[in-house]
Order: structure tokens, then sequence, then C-alpha cells
């Protein structure tokens, strides 16, 4: 049977599925959301395993913001559970806080040392100061510089080799001038005014995003599938621009991930939500998931975090990699997209070919309603 949409929504993640509701309920607009994958939620999809166990499919997702309206925006599908996020990173074999901080400098310097550049640090930048890395190596000090070298040889440079198969240098320069020192003995890995995680976890927030009168879903449907059964007046495109344009311009690079799911039959598996390995393994970090849903029990689940090559069609896209070259190669997608899709509408991480953090997703999915959509 034949079925007519406004719009047709290809992806059921943060992007797709906020979309969706606003033309429901604020534009009375119908729409036919479709995701290729057999569930909604896109990337912060969360389920049970066989042991009972709440875990995020697609790896750890923390939610934190400090937009008061987006916090806002979701309170409407979901309560909340307090939850601040600890990194922790294994660094000759001890345990420091991730963004290194004082702390950090304490456990991994002789005392009298670490005192020393604890004072420098706190009349240098201020106490609960952020600092990059590529400040502290302007430093006129030389202890200083000392210690951004130390940060950037032993936290930095072996995550983020694994982490992007790149060394720092092939990177965008941004991605090292980002790298934080936290002058404090705040060791949260996240200082934004709301951090809380969805009380019943991501899933059921999305399935009350998505359940409203006018939204219909479809999963395990690609856009390649949709037959001459379903007809619609627009298209809002959330999968990878250069997979919708058949990779004309060529393929927009990301990488991927392989996470390695452990269950054990004990309480508590590690000393925080996130361990980080940046100096030995070829994983990067091992998350457990109990201390992001805060559902203990006799078993516990983790996730061991593999990063390894994207090949399109047979691995997930994680993360766009962040190359000067690759947001040139995006911006002509952009140019083809103006020029033979003008009536389609791109966003989303995939779409912008943009890491974007949960709250960035819907604080950009919110304006591309209004702003793009609405035209307000
Ligand atoms: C490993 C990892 C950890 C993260 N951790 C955090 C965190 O701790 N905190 C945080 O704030 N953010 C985190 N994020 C970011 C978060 O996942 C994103 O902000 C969010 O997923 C973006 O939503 P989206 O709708 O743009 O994309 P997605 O969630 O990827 O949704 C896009 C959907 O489109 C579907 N799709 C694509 N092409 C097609 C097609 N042709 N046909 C049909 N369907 C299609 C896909 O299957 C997918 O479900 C993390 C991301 C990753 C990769």
């Amino acid at each position: 049977m034949k079925k007519h949409y406004d719009w047709l929504i290809v992806g059921a993640g943060y992007t797709g599925s906020i979309i969706a509701e606003r033309l429901a309920t604020q534009a009375g607009k119908t729409s036919l959301v479709i995701d290729r994958r057999n569930h909604i939620a896109g990337n912060a999809f969360d389920r049970r395993n066989d042991a009972g166990v709440l875990y995020h499919q697609y790896g750890p997702h923390v939610f934190h913001t400090n937009a008061p309206s987006i916090a806002t925006y979701l309170s409407q599908f979901t309560e909340w559970l307090p939850y601040e996020h600890r990194t922790l990173g294994s660094i000759d074999g001890r345990l420091v806080p991730i963004p290194f901080n004082l702390t950090s400098l304490q456990i991994l310097f002789p005392k009298a040392e670490a005192d020393r550049l604890t004072k420098i640090l706190i009349e240098t930048y201020g106490m609960d100061q952020k600092v990059t890395i590529l400040k502290m190596r302007e430093s006129p000090i030389q202890g200083v510089r000392d210690l951004a070298e130390f940060i950037y040889q032993n936290v930095f440079y072996g995550y983020t080799t694994k982490q992007w198969g790149l060394t720092p240098e092939a990177l965008s320069p941004s991605v090292t001038a980002r790298v934080p020192v936290y002058v404090s003995y705040d060791d949260r890995y996240f200082q934004d005014t709301f951090q809380n995680m969805p009380k019943l976890g991501y899933t059921k927030m999305f399935e009350r995003i998505l359940g409203q009168p006018g939204i219909d879903v479809s999963l395990e449907t690609d856009i390649k599938d949709l037959g001459s059964e379903v007809t619609y007046d627009r298209l809002l495109y959330t999968g990878a621009i250069d997979e919708y344009f058949n990779y004309a311009l060529g393929e927009l690079p990301y990488r991927s991930l392989r996470f390695d799911f452990q269950t054990y039959r004990q309480g508590r598996h590690q000393a925080a939500g996130q361990l980080n390995y940046p100096m030995s393994h070829d994983f990067t970090r091992i998350s457990e998931m109990a201390y992001l849903t805060q559902e203990w029990s006799d078993v516990t689940t983790v996730a061991i975090e593999y990063p390894m090559a994207h090949v399109p069609g047979k691995t997930e896209p994680y993360y766009p990699i962040p190359r000067d070259e690759n947001h040139e190669l995006h911006n002509k997608y952009i140019e083809l997209a103006e020029r033979e899709a003008a009536n389609v509408v791109f966003a989303g991480r995939l779409g912008d070919y943009k890491y974007y953090n949960m709250d960035q997703a819907v604080g950009r999915a919110l304006s591309v309603f209004e702003k793009t959509i609405m035209g307000r």
C-alpha cells in the first residue's frame, strides 16, 4: 500500500529522531524515519546483554552539557541519574587522573618536584584553570616546558597514535593544541554544569522522542532499499554525505573501532568508569558500564576499545579524521550538494563530517529544524 510522508528521514540517531519529533510536534508534519540498523538511537543505542547488564553497544556514552536549553529539551523524554565521569590513565604502572591534573603530578613526580611545579602552575595559570600543552610548551620556565613534554610523551602521544593510526604531527594542529592540563585537584573528566545519565537508558529516551503521532519508524531499511510504496516531499539525510553521492569525489576517511565486551562475575572490575592505556596494549581504554548506568550487581560488563582502520561497507564509520585535507573534501561535497541535491537537508555527525558530543548533536538538530527547515 502506498504511503506518503512530508519527510523521509534517514537515520534514527539524535539528529534524525529529534528533527522528526520537532516536525511532528511543532510543525504538524509527518515523517518516516528509517535506519539500516535493527535499532533506534544511533550510536547512543544501549541494551541489556545475556547477563542482564545494560551496556552501550557503540562505546561508552556519557551525557554532559553546559546548555540548559538542551537539558530541558531532553528532559521531556527522560528522567536523569546524576553521574560524574572519572578517567584514570595507566602511566608507568600507576593510575592517575586524566585529564592530567595536580593529583596526577603528585602521584608521578617526587614530592619536592611535584610541590615546586604545583606552585608554579598555580602562580602562572591560576587554580582551577585549564591550560593547553601548547601554551605550557611556550613557558619561559624550563620545569613547565619539561612537564608539558612529559605529558605529551606519556599521556598524549601513545593514545593519539593508537586512536587515529597517525602521529599527532599528521593531524590538524588544533588536536594537539586542545590537550588540556587541569591546574586543579578536581578529578572529574568533565566540568559541565549538567552531568546526568538518562535514568532508563538512551534507547528508552529515544522511544519517547520517536513516539509522537505522525512519526513512523522502519528499521533494517537502507535508503537504497526503499521501494516506490513510500513517497515523500523532502529528505533529511543523516548518513555519510560521501556515501549519498556514491563517493563521487572520493571517500571521506573515518576511524573505526572494535569493542570487546567482557562480563565478569564480580561486583566491580576497575577503579573508575574509564581506564586509559596510553603507553601499552593495542586497546585505548576500558570502560565499565555499571559506573555509567549505576546498575551495580554481582556481574559487571566492560568494553575494551580497539581503534582500527575504517573500510566503507564493512566497518562502522566512528570518528571523522581531523585533517585539513579531509575537511576540504567535505566542503567539496557540500558544494556538490548545493548544486545537485538542493532540496536535501544533510546534518548530523556523518552528514556534517564532524565529531559532535551528544549535546552538540541535539543543539545542531534543534537549530537545523528552526533555521534550515522552518526558516526562523
Ligand atoms: C565511541 C564513541 C563514543 C562516544 N561517546 C560520547 C560521550 O561519551 N558523550 C557524548 O556526548 N557523545 C559521545 N559520542 C558522540 C555521539 O555518539 C554522537 O553525538 C551522536 O551519535 C550523533 O548522532 P547522529 O544522529 O548525528 O549520528 P548517529 O548516532 O550515527 O546516527 C546516524 C544513523 O544513521 C543511520 N544511517 C546512516 N546511513 C544510512 C542509510 N543509508 N540508510 C539508513 N540509515 C542510515 C546509521 O545507521 C545511524 O544509526 C561518542 C561517539 C562515539 C563514536
